[in-house]
C-alpha cells in the first residue's frame, strides 16, 4: 500500500526513531529501526564533521 505524499519521516507502525550518542564527540545520530530490533556488533559512523569515527550499537528490547 501506499502511503499519501507525505513525508517519511512517520510513515511508522512498527518502526522507530531511537538516538545514538557517539562515545567520542557526544553527537547524537537518530537511527530508525524496527520497534523489535535488537543489534549486536553494529558500527555506525559518526556524523560529526571533526570526528568520523566509528563506534558500536547496541540495541535492546
Ligand atoms: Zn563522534
Amino acid at each position: 500500500m501506499k502511503m499519501n505524499e507525505k513525508d517519511t519521516a512517520d510513515h511508522a507502525g512498527n518502526q522507530d526513531w531511537i538516538k545514538v550518542v557517539c562515545p567520542h564527540c557526544g553527537y547524537e545520530m537518530p537511527i530508525f529501526c524496527g520497534k523489535n530490533a535488537v543489534a549486536e556488533d553494529l558500527h555506525v559512523r559518526c556524523k560529526a564533521r571533526h570526528c568520523k569515527r566509528f563506534f558500536e550499537i547496541h540495541i535492546e528490547n
